[in-house]
């Protein structure tokens, strides 16, 4: 067992921490909009992506989802969201493509959900644009990676742009800010257990 420490002690040891953290602080003094991308197996890409959203909202900030992949089902957070005057929200991406099952269907659909996605990403008006699930367009080829990056690299200096989805191109890493990977460990799901509503959709 760890030896208690003297409150003089303590006291020294979180003095010299807060000093680290408050040199740390002073220094991140670049203040611009960035992408963060969120990407791995595990679950809370999304939820964390409209965590995000919920918190810009707070301060007011006019904002944008673009959904590039839409499920079978509704979704809780397209149900409160998309009612918010300063969220302009479109879940108009393909559907699942083994669903579909149609290639010029898939296509269509991720050029048109891009077109709209660009818009955003060149107006200054939106402080957050969400591109949720957009990796799955790379993986599936619908869309252009060099042009979607070029396009994030043009974007407003102040815009922050999130992007989920898994297995996010090393490219699409690079040229991010912040990047997670939430590891899968176990879910729910592999338990057998249905999909839960506010939860996982
Ligand atoms: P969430 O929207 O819950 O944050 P996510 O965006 O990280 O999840 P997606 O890959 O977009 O994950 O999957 C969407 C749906 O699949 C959600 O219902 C989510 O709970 C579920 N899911 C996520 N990860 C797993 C997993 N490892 N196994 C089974 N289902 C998963
Ligand atoms: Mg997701």
């Amino acid at each position: 067992m760890k030896k208690p420490v003297s409150a003089e002690k303590h006291q020294q040891r979180m003095a010299k921490v807060k000093e680290k953290i408050d040199q740390k602080i002073a220094s991140a003094d670049k203040q611009q909009g960035i992408i963060i991308v969120l990407t791995g197996n595990g679950k809370g890409k999304s939820s964390s992506a409209f965590g995000m959203l919920a918190r810009s909202l707070g301060y007011g900030y006019q904002c944008s989802v673009i959904q590039f992949i839409k499920g079978a089902w509704e979704c809780g957070e397209e149900l409160f969201f998309a009612e918010h005057p300063k969220v302009d929200y479109h879940a108009l991406g393909a559907g699942f493509t083994w669903e579909t099952q149609n290639r010029e269907a898939d296509q269509l659909a991720a050029s048109k959900a891009w077109e709209m996605a660009q818009e955003r990403l060149m107006n200054p008006d939106f402080n957050l644009v969400i591109l949720d699930e957009l990796t799955y367009m790379f993986t599936q080829g619908l869309l252009d990676l060099d042009s979607v990056i070029e396009t994030l690299q043009q974007r407003p200096a102040h815009q922050n742009v999130v992007i989920t989805g898994r297995g996010a191109p090393e490219a699409l890493q690079e040229v991010a800010d912040t990047v997670s990977e939430i590891k899968d460990v176990k879910h729910a799901f592999r338990q057998g257990i249905m999909a839960q509503r506010g939860i996982e959709y």
